[in-house]
């Protein structure tokens, strides 16, 4: 029998209630597929503050490098009332997120933006545009570029003063992202856009030149080049035409939130982050949503959907990430929905009705 790691950190606010209901989701897999998880929970963010005083244990760091994959909740309070964002800022939550991902070097972040055919509604774009739902893939750098680039100020000749961020990529930088990238298109529909600024940005020709050279290595992907003014235009015109998207770290930034916002609520999207091995980190991309914590009203599915992609891409089980992902659809085509999305003729769930009806649909398939 199969058997995988899982290191599970709940984290804070919903994120205890959220992870709780992808476990549910990982027993039934257990079930169906004939694999066992063992699953590891560790401390991490203001949890861990409480109890061991530092936002990331030396256990948490271990607990995660031994493991095949890492599921995470949230991290994170009401930045203006919670006691721990008065620590220093090294002593913050969000800093044991941010460690954590240094230590796994998770350098290539996954992001899909889909919207659910039976959610159109919940869309801001026009109907016919998203009849369809939509199923982009956005892979954006995370480790490198302008974000981590040398930054400063010098006077300016002409008084005040100069500030300067200067964005770096080499071609092992665009390499190893753009692996990730191919090898994601090979598993979806086996087409890839990169998306850069070739007409003006040194690192863009570089990174052009070496997608270039690795789509000679995938001849079965469709790839294709566009400037990242057009991608913006086109994601909010056409975004159907998108199926994977790759692109350096600011651009990347900008456009997987672009594309989060046209499909509906926070609530149902996931991430991974992944590095050179398969191990990786997955999250749903919203945060500890403090709002709602402890009321069992949260949505799951980001999480479940989140556990999908580790079964997906850590695990190597893509008949169950799909069986996953299907269940959590078919969840959504029967109508079913939690508070933060738009009723379809039927009571709210609460957070852990939602996840039963995820895993009833599973084993339903
Ligand atoms: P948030 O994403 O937590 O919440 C924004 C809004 O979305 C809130 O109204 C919340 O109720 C709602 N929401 C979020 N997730 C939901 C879900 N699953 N179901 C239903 N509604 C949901 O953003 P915020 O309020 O700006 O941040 C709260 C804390 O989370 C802060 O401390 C922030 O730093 C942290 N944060 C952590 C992460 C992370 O752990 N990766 C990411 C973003 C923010």
């Amino acid at each position: 029998m199969k058997k995988a790691k899982i290191a599970l950190i709940p984290g804070d606010g919903i994120g205890p209630e959220i992870v709780a209901e992808a476990v549910k989701v990982l027993w039934a897999v257990e079930k169906k597929f004939k694999v066992q998880f063992d699953m590891t929970e560790a401390l991490m963010g203001g949890a861990a503050i409480d109890a061991v005083g530092c936002p990331l244990p030396e256990e948490t760091k271990q607990v995660c490098m031994e493991s095949d994959g890492v599921l995470l909740g949230a991290v994170g309070d009401n930045i203006a009332t919670s006691p721990w964002y008065q620590l220093p800022p090294e002593l913050r939550p969000e800093k044991g997120l941010l460690e954590l991902r240094a230590a796994m070097q998770v350098f290539a972040n996954l992001r899909p933006a889909i919207l659910h055919p039976s959610l159109a509604a919940s869309c801001y774009l026009k109907p016919e545009l998203v009849a369809n739902g939509l199923d982009i893939l956005i892979v954006r750098e995370l480790v490198g570029g302008i974000y981590f680039g040398n930054r400063g100020r010098k006077p300016c000749e002409k008084g005040g003063e100069t500030a300067f961020d200067v964005m770096e990529y080499s071609t092992y930088e665009i390499e190893r992202i753009g692996r990730v990238a191919f090898e994601a298109a090979m598993k979806r529909k086996k087409k890839l856009v990169s998306v850069d600024k070739a007409n003006v940005l040194e690192t863009s020709r570089l990174w052009r030149a070496v997608m270039h050279r690795l789509a000679e290595e995938y001849p079965e992907v469709e790839y294709s080049d566009m400037l990242v003014d057009s991608a913006a235009m086109e994601l909010v015109r056409n975004p159907a035409r998108f199926d994977v998207i790759v692109t350096e770290n600011m651009f990347g930034d900008i456009l997987s939130d672009e594309a989060s916002m046209i499909t509906g609520s926070i609530g149902l999207l996931p991430s991974a982050s992944l590095g050179e091995t398969a191990r990786g980190l997955y999250e749903p991309i919203h945060g500890s949503a403090p709002d709602i914590a402890g009321q069992n009203k949260a949505n799951p599915l980001a999480t479940i959907a989140s556990a999908a992609m580790m079964l997906r891409y850590s695990l190597g089980m893509e008949e169950a990430a799909f069986a996953v992902e299907k269940a959590i659809s078919g969840t959504l085509e029967q109508g079913w929905r939690t508070a933060d999305l738009e009723p379809a003729g039927k009571p709210f769930l609460t957070t852990s009705q939602m996840g039963d009806k995820v895993v009833e649909n599973l084993m339903l398939l």
